[in-house]
C-alpha cells in the first residue's frame, strides 16, 4: 500500500512546470507573475493634486482670507499646465498636474469656488494635497516579484505603472471524463438502477477554481474500447493537454473500465492508505493510437504513437473522487502553474466530538470549523457517499493514519476550503 505523501509525489511529478506566456492584464486574474515586474513609468507619473480646488504658492496665502485672480483651469487630462505667476491662483481638478510654479493645493471647500477670482479661506503649507511624482513606485523599480499571484490589485498595479501584458505560467488543460454504465446525464429521465452524473461536473469546477482550464469529455458506459475511443479522439486532436481527470472504475470489483483499459498502457493502479479514496491510478498513458474511433482512425496522422499525456484516475464514489482531487490533484495544478502556495491553508483545531478512524489510514473527513471556538465537528459520516455533507463542509479534518482514537479537545489538522 502507497502512503499519501507517495501517491501525491507520483501526481506531482506528472505535472512539470507550464510554459511561460506573455497574456494580456485582462487574461491573467489567477495565474502567476513568472518574471520580476517593473514600473515603466513612475507612479504617479508627476506631481498633481489630490483634491478639487486651487493651485497657490503657499505664501501668497499665508495671510487668508485672501482674494486672487483666477488665471487658468486646469481639469484632469490638461497636459499642458500654464505656470503659475506669484500672486494668482489656478483652478484645478483632482489628478491634474501641478502647475510649475505652484507648490500647494487648497481644497474647493475652503473656498467661495470662483472662476475669475477667488476667495482663499484657509492658509496651507507647501506641499499640502499634492501627490508627487513616483511617491508609489519610482520608474523602473520592482513593484510586483515572480511568484505573486494575480489578484485584482495586482493586475490594477500592472495597468497603472504601464504594463500591457504579463509573463506567466499558462493554465494546465485538463480532460474530465467520467466513467459508469449506471450514468444518466442530468435533465434526463432516471430509471430504477440508474444515477445522474455528478463527477464530471464537480471535477471540472474544481479544476476551474484551481486555476486550471477544464474541458468535460461525454461520459461513457464501462466499455473498454468505448472509454478508449473518446480518449483517443480527443488527444489526437493534438491541441497540448496537461493531464486526463478519470473518475471510477478503478477498484477491485469486476467491470472496472478505466483499469482494464489503462493497466497495459502505461498507467499504475495502486491503494493508497487513505480514506476515502483507496483506490487510485496514475501514469503516463502510450499506445492510443490504436483505439481511436472511426473517423479519427481513418486519418491517421492525427495519432501520435507513444504519446504520453499524464493520466490520474480517481475513485468513481463523489466524495473519493472530490477529496482525491484535493488530496493529489489541486496541489499538483497550482505547483506547475507555479504557485507559491500550492496547498489549501491548514489551521489546528480541537475536536470537539471523539473521533475513530481506520488503522494505517489518513482519513479525512469532511468538518465545519468554528474559528471564534477554534473547534471543529464532521458533517456527515465517513461514507464515501454522502455528497450533500461535503457541500455543507467548509473544511476537511485529517486524522492521522498513526491513531486509530482522536479525543474530544484534541488538536487535528484542518484543510480550509474556502469558495
Ligand atoms: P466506481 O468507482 O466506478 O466503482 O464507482 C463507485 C461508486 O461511485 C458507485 O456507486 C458509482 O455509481 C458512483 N459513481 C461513479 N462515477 C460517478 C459519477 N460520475 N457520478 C456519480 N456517481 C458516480
Ligand atoms: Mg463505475
Amino acid at each position: 500500500m502507497r502512503t499519501v505523501d507517495e501517491h501525491r509525489a507520483v501526481v506531482a511529478a506528472l505535472l512539470p512546470p507550464t510554459p511561460v506566456e506573455a497574456r494580456p492584464l485582462a487574461d491573467a486574474l489567477g495565474l502567476v507573475l513568472a518574471e520580476d515586474l517593473r514600473a515603466a513609468v513612475a507612479l504617479p507619473p508627476f506631481d498633481n493634486s489630490a483634491m478639487d480646488g486651487y493651485a497657490v504658492r503657499a505664501q501668497d496665502v499665508a495671510d487668508a482670507p485672501v482674494r486672487l485672480p483666477v488665471a487658468e483651469d486646469i481639469p484632469a487630462g490638461r497636459t499642458d499646465a500654464p505656470r503659475l505667476e506669484p500672486g494668482t491662483a489656478h483652478r484645478i481638478m483632482t489628478g491634474a498636474p501641478m502647475p510649475p510654479g505652484a507648490d500647494a493645493v487648497v481644497q474647493v471647500e475652503h473656498t467661495d469656488g470662483g472662476t475669475e477670482t477667488v476667495r482663499i479661506d484657509r492658509s496651507v503649507s507647501e506641499g499640502t494635497h499634492v501627490r508627487r511624482a513616483g511617491e508609489d513606485a519610482e520608474a523602473g523599480t520592482l513593484v510586483l516579484r515572480a511568484g505573486t499571484v494575480l489578484g485584482a490589485a495586482q493586475l490594477g498595479l500592472a495597468a497603472a505603472v504601464g504594463t500591457a501584458t504579463v509573463r506567466v505560467r499558462r493554465p494546465p488543460r485538463v480532460l474530465v471524463l467520467s466513467t459508469g454504465s449506471e450514468l444518466v446525464a442530468p435533465g434526463e429521465p432516471l430509471a430504477h438502477g440508474q444515477i445522474y452524473e455528478s463527477n464530471g461536473v464537480m471535477l471540472a469546477a474544481a479544476v476551474t477554481e484551481a486555476g486550471g482550464i477544464a474541458e468535460q469529455l461525454r461520459f461513457v458506459p464501462d466499455d473498454v474500447e468505448e472509454f478508449l475511443a473518446v480518449l483517443a479522439d480527443r488527444i489526437s486532436r493534438g491541441d497540448g493537454v496537461d493531464l486526463v481527470l478519470t473518475s471510477g472504475g478503478v477498484s477491485a470489483g469486476a467491470y472496472e473500465v478505466v483499469k482494464d483499459a489503462l493497466a497495459s498502457r502505461g498507467v499504475e493502479f495502486v491503494r493508497v492508505g487513505m480514506q476515502p479514496g483507496g483506490p487510485q491510478g496514475a501514469g503516463r498513458v502510450s499506445g492510443l493510437a490504436g483505439a481511436a474511433s472511426g473517423a479519427a482512425r481513418a486519418d491517421s496522422s492525427v495519432i501520435t504513437p507513444g504519446d504520453e499525456t499524464p493520466v490520474v484516475t480517481l475513485p468513481g464514489n463523489p466524495v473519493s473522487s472530490q477529496v482525491s482531487f484535493e488530496v493529489f490533484v489541486r496541489p499538483a495544478l497550482r505547483s506547475a502553474m507555479g504557485h507559491p502556495a500550492p496547498y489549501r491553508p491548514i489551521v489546528r483545531a480541537r475536536l470537539a466530538e471523539t473521533l475513530r478512524s481506520p488503522a494505517g489510514r489518513r482519513q479525512f473527513r469532511r468538518g465545519e470549523l468554528d474559528t471564534t471556538a477554534g473547534t471543529v465537528r464532521t458533517v456527515g459520516g465517513p461514507g464515501s457517499h454522502l455528497l450533500s455533507a461535503l457541500a455543507r463542509a467548509n473544511c476537511l479534518i485529517v486524522l492521522g493514519e498513526d491513531d486509530q482514537l482522536h479525543e474530544e479537545g484534541s488538536e487535528v489538522d484542518v484543510w480550509l476550503l474556502e469558495r
